[in-house]
């Protein structure tokens, strides 16, 4: 119901918060089920964003949510792998490497890719509303059964939409579990701040594979360079917080920050010397954190909404996407009845958080693999104990390489180590094989033996779940 003449938002079985890309993969797949979908997004498109560099899985979501062609056609800088000078070691990863045919990604200016998936969402019939902001969800016996709205720019526009089932993807807002229930956990590792920019008029980075990102490690911190397709290149910091401060208390401010650091890195102090600084320079803490719960009576948080990883492996729309793929399938089973809620939330919950859990093992890992000094930031990035707490780490480790079943039977600390030295390659296996798991592909679980506690996900002919036995049938 809306009040003071403003124009109605419909009452949905589904509402998704935020037109982000984890917003649109949901609202996009649930719609095309024939589900009644309304999307509220508080800004309106174009809007900035960071994150664009893309992993290789992000690929294989575009080809699910039909807008590859789209994404493709776009030109944005096509993705041909990942570059990092890292410590002592400089690793070429090409995506070419991993099976499959044409791995590529896109490098990608947010606000394009943003509104692609958004216009997507909108032409596959999900009724988006942008410029309104979700302030509050309500919830009746402890389900979630409705949310407030208020139009912005239009004084006292508001309302109330009813729904059956409501997707938190409003990012790091996080309208549910940062301001609503206060479940959202900080985690005591990756407590960054990234300070970035746009440069313009620097030759091509040429490191690497084709269109690569390129990560350069540095005493505090890391640096990444990437190409977009408008001629501009993305440079950014990653640093400590305590180290920020000092540099910042040193330097006199965040621009100067912001080129001491890359003055200090050779092969980016020469790309941009005859370069310009085009923008502003931004900056946002990364703090890695985690909801309690990913799901609840009538909700789902999704992508930057339930949890969020350091972006050193551009691990962020993959999840995004991910998340929103696994809450598609597991909503349209539970409206259309086929399975009970308790266990279709079970199983989002379960397959969300063990592919964030092992990423964040993974960055961790990779932080660990720095062969450089002693640097207090990096010692900062390794896992402490009370952030493995509760991490099903065993599970984790057993997907994040083949190979790695033989850790199964020692303690949790003891096979955290091991991982860690076998990445590294002080196992007496192939030496710094940790390089190439940074071109993880996450794959859905998609068919039986891929099951968590005996449900999998399905695609085609129809998204939902199914019952590994009823696959035997
Ligand atoms: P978002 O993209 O944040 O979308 C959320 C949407 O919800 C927004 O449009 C917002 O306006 C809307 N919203 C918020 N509150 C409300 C509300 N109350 N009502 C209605 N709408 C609302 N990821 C990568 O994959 N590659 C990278 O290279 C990369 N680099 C990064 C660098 C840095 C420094 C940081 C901080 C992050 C980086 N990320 C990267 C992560 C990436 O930005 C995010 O993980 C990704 O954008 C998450 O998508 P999302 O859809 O969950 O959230």
């Amino acid at each position: 119901m809306a009040q003071n003449g403003a124009a109605e938002i419909e009452n949905c079985q589904v509402l998704v918060i935020g037109g982000g890309p984890a917003g649109s993969t949901v609202a996009t797949l649930l719609s095309r089920r024939g589900i009644r979908v309304t999307l509220l997004e508080r800004e309106h498109f174009p809007r900035y964003h960071i994150g664009e560099s893309l992993s290789i899985s992000c690929f294989r979501a575009m080809e699910v949510l039909g807008v590859r062609d789209k994404v493709e056609s776009h030109g944005f800088t096509r993705k041909e792998g990942s570059y990092y000078a890292w410590g002592e070691e400089e690793w070429d990863l090409p995506f070419s490497h991993l099976p499959g045919e044409d791995n590529h990604s896109w490098q990608v200016i947010r606000s394009e890719f943003d509104q692609i998936l958004l216009d997507h969402a909108r032409s596959e019939g999900v009724r988006v509303h942008e410029g309104v902001n979700v302030s509050q969800v309500h919830f009746e016996n402890g389900r979630a059964v409705a949310a407030s709205w208020t139009r912005r720019g239009e004084e006292n526009a508001s309302g109330r939409v009813h729904f059956d089932v409501v997707v938190d993807a409003s990012g790091r807002n996080g309208v549910l579990a940062s301001r609503q229930l206060s479940s959202r956990k900080f985690h005591d590792v990756f407590r960054n701040l990234a300070v970035w920019g746009y440069w313009e008029g620097t030759p091509e980075l040429n490191l690497g594979p084709t269109g690569a990102i390129a990560v350069f490690s540095r005493e505090n911190g890391w640096l990444w360079a990437i190409p977009l397709h408008d001629g501009t290149l993305s440079i950014g910091l990653v640093t400590g917080k305590d180290e920020y401060k000092a540099d910042y208390d040193r330097l006199g401010g965040r621009q100067a920050v912001y080129l001491d650091a890359i003055a200090s890195c050779s092969q980016l102090a020469d790309l941009t010397k005859p370069g310009k600084l085009v923008s502003e320079v931004k900056s946002e803490t990364d703090y890695s954190y985690v909801a309690d719960e990913f799901s609840g009576p009538g909700y789902f948080l999704i992508g930057d909404a339930a949890c969020f990883l350091d972006p050193l492996l551009s691990t962020g729309v993959h999840l995004a996407t991910f998340s929103g793929m696994l809450a598609a399938a597991t909503i349209s089973s539970m409206l259309s009845g086929e399975l009970p809620e308790q266990e279709c939330r079970d199983f989002f919950q379960t397959a969300y958080r063990q592919a964030y859990e092992r990423l964040l093992l993974l960055v961790s890992v990779f932080y660990e693999s720095y062969r450089g000094s002693e640097s207090h930031f990096y010692q900062a990035q390794a896992l402490t104990r009370e952030d493995r707490k509760g991490l099903r780490l065993h599970d984790a480790f057993l997907n994040i390489v083949a190979g790695t079943e033989d850790l199964v039977d020692v303690t949790t600390e003891g096979a955290y180590q091991a991982l860690a030295a076998k990445l590294r390659g002080e196992d007496g296996g192939s030496p710094a094989p940790i390089a190439n798991h940074n071109t993880f592909k996450e794959k859905l679980p998609e068919s039986p033996d891929l099951a968590l506690a005996g449900i999998y996900l399905t695609l085609q002919p129809e998204l939902g779940l199914r019952r590994v036995e009823r696959a035997r049938d």
